[in-house]
This record gives C-alpha cells, sequence and structure tokens, in this order.
C-alpha cells in the first residue's frame, strides 16, 4: 500500500462540478480509497493566460496499485469528462489529473515521471498539498513547506481557498 498524492485540476464546463464528479470516479478506483481531500483552491491559468482561472484539489489517496495501473485509471476518468489533449499545452481544461507524489517511490519512464517533475516550482500544487499533509517530504527528503517558501510571495498570493468540497 502506498500513499499517493493526486492533484485534480479543472477550468472548463462547470469546473466546480467537474471536480466533484471527478472526486467520485477517484474514490471508486479499484484496490485504492480516499484518506482526505483539500479545500478547492482557486487560481490563475498556468501558461496560457486567456483562459479562465483553474479549480485545485488535492488527494490523498492509499492504494494498493502500481503507478502505471494509477495513472491508466486516473487517464480513464479524465476522457470520460471530456478531456481532449489538445495544443497548447497547459490550455483549457474539463479535468486534468497529476500525481505529485507516489509514496516514496522515484521514476521515470516515458509515461510517468514521479515525484511530477514541476512539482517544486508550482506554487498551486504545492499549496493544497500541504493542506492535507504539512511535513510532506520530496522523496530526496526535502521539506515541501521549505521549498514553497523559497517561491515569489505575489504567485502563492493569487493562490485562494474557495471552496469546501
Ligand atoms: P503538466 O504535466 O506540465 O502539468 P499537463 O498536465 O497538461 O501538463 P498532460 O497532457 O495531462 O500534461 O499529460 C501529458 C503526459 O504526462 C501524460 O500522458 C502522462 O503520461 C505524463 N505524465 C508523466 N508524469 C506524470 C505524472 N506524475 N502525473 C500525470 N501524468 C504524468
Ligand atoms: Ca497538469
Ligand atoms: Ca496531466
Amino acid at each position: 500500500m502506498n500513499r499517493v498524492y493526486l492533484l485534480l485540476g479543472s477550468n472548463l464546463a462547470n469546473p466546480l462540478r467537474q471536480i466533484s464528479s471527478a472526486l467520485e470516479k477517484v474514490a471508486s478506483i479499484t484496490k485504492s480509497y480516499i484518506v482526505s481531500t483539500s479545500f478547492v483552491y482557486e487560481t490563475p491559468p498556468y501558461g496560457p493566460e486567456n483562459q479562465p482561472n483553474f479549480f485545485n484539489v488535492a488527494v490523498a489517496l492509499d492504494t494498493c496499485l502500481d503507478p502505471q495501473s494509477l495513472l491508466s485509471s486516473t487517464q480513464c476518468i479524465e476522457i470520460e469528462q471530456g478531456r481532449i489533449r489538445q495544443e497548447p499545452r497547459w490550455g483549457a481544461r474539463t479535468l486534468d489529473i497529476d500525481m505529485m507524489l507516489f509514496g516514496n517511490i522515484t521514476l521515470k519512464t516515458p509515461q510517468l515521471t514521479i515525484p511530477h517533475y514541476d512539482l517544486h516550482n508550482r506554487a498551486f500544487m504545492m499549496i493544497p498539498l500541504l493542506e492535507i499533509a504539512p511535513s510532506i517530504c520530496l522523496p530526496n527528503g526535502q521539506r515541501l513547506s521549505v521549498i514553497l517558501g523559497t517561491l515569489d510571495h505575489e504567485i502563492i498570493n493569487n493562490i485562494r481557498k474557495s471552496h469546501c468540497i
């Protein structure tokens, strides 16, 4: 059993409904159960700026699946909720599910990089994650709260707690 931290994100087609519907589907992933979820955070778009704000939720999930199988499950949920992969990257989407951390595993395959390759640069990932796991560390032992503290305060202040799920 591993504890995984997912980040769900949406900025299209009623994002709050997308998130709560995705949470129900994540809760029904085989051999896995949700331990906790963060508030919903509203975040300015990453990358292209001419798109609506994002809503993000971090989820702690205990799973007996291996990383690749869990990725297949989360990608099925994205597709079920109408996710279309398109250029440019980081464009608007109904649902994105990223695996931020998977236990203490470090992994790099063509399909999967764990921890998420950009976690340490993204306040919109670290803030919800730290809400549900305040003392979480990267597999290399670095505390995420310390890494977050090195980021620009303006970026951090732009991320607002918005809704309770
Ligand atoms: P970013 O990864 O920069 O947040 P994105 O979420 O928009 O961008 P996607 O199009 O959703 O990117 O994913 C591209 C590919 O990334 C997926 O097909 C998946 O195989 C791969 N991937 C690698 N590492 C991870 C991870 N930790 N979590 C989810 N997908 C990952
Ligand atoms: Ca993403
Ligand atoms: Ca993704």
